[in-house]
């Protein structure tokens, strides 16, 4: 990776932007990190976040404490967009709504230079649509990250219609360099991973809906029986609620299919302000 790749600037300091701002800042080959939102409050919160977290890796032996300071220094914490114009790789992670995505893409598209990467974290959303806010469709790519960032090793890369090969390339050499995975696919609505997993989350909240079962035996079938590391509930909550709900929505749109349609539990919840772990209750409290 040449000497002028080292600034990274994410847009979105919510569930995914903070760890991907961590992920990031502890790279050695990574100069500068900067973590844009337009809400002070969760600026503050991701920064103290970030530091946990990175305290965890510490303690865990992963990082050393020395890596963990200079980190968290690295990170610029800004309300300020046009603070991104150096980066030479953006990448987006606000709310999962393409009419959002495609105001902040027309604004980076404008404050970046012709060789900076435009990923957006999008978890369903079509990377080509994304792309026609700009004017260069060529250096925009999908990088979903998995929640959480700093544990999760898998990166899913998305290249839309347009995206160049060279973005590819160097998309694939970042992930490498954070000590992730890359696994590419091409642009569908959900991609791989939400394609098929959030029809499960959707089925679990309809079993729990319906009565066959509590909140806790469906996740505990799932984990004992299916051998997954978490049960789709706890995992819908983590996610968050209204992100499934997205999800479910752009599955519907793209594939005109009924058997996407979100579980009316979950938009009950939603209206509820129950969102999962960010909201402090969703199928669990927290
Ligand atoms: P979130 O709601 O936790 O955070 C989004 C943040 O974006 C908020 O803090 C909001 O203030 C900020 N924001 C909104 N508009 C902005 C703008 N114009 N400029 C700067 N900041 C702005 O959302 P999240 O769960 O982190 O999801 C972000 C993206 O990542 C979505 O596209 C989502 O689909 C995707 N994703 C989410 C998960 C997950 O598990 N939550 C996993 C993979 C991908």
């Amino acid at each position: 990776m040449s000497q002028n790749s080292s600034i990274v600037g994410v847009v979105g300091a919510g569930t995914m932007g903070n760890g991907i701002a961590h992920v990031f800042s502890a790279c050695s080959k990574i100069e500068k990190v900067i973590l844009v939102d337009l809400d002070q409050s969760i600026l503050d919160q991701a920064k103290l976040n970030i530091e946990k977290n990175l305290q965890r890796q510490v303690k865990k032996n992963i990082i050393s404490s020395k890596i963990a300071s200079q980190s968290i220094e690295k990170i610029i914490f800004t309300n300020d967009i046009s603070m991104i114009s150096p980066s030479n790789l953006v990448i987006e992670a606000v709310k999962e709504d393409l009419s959002i995505k495609k105001i902040l893409f027309n604004q980076l598209d404008i404050l970046t230079s012709k060789n900076t990467i435009l990923a957006t974290n999008t978890s369903s959303i079509s990377i080509d649509k994304i792309a026609r806010a700009t004017m260069k469709p060529e250096n925009v790519i999908g990088m979903h990250f998995m929640n959480p960032v700093p544990i999760m090793k898998l990166v899913e890369i998305i290249k839309g219609e347009k995206t160049n090969n060279s973005i590819v390339k160097r998309t694939l050499d970042y992930v490498s360099l954070i000590n992730k995975i890359p696994i590419e696919c091409n642009d569908s609505p959900g991609f791989v991973s939400n394609r098929i997993l959030m029809p499960m989350i959707n089925e679990a909240a309809f079993t729990y809906m319906e009565g066959v079962a509590t909140v806790e035996a469906i996740d505990e079938i799932m984990k004992l029986g299916m051998g997954h590391p978490m049960g789709p509930l706890k995992l819908a909550d983590l996610i968050g609620i209204d992100v499934c709900i997205y999800i479910m929505d752009v599955l519907h749109d793209g594939f005109k299919n009924i058997k996407y349609k979100a579980c009316p539990l979950l938009k009950d919840m939603v209206s509820n302000k129950k969102l999962g772990v960010k909201s402090g209750q969703g199928f669990y409290k927290y």
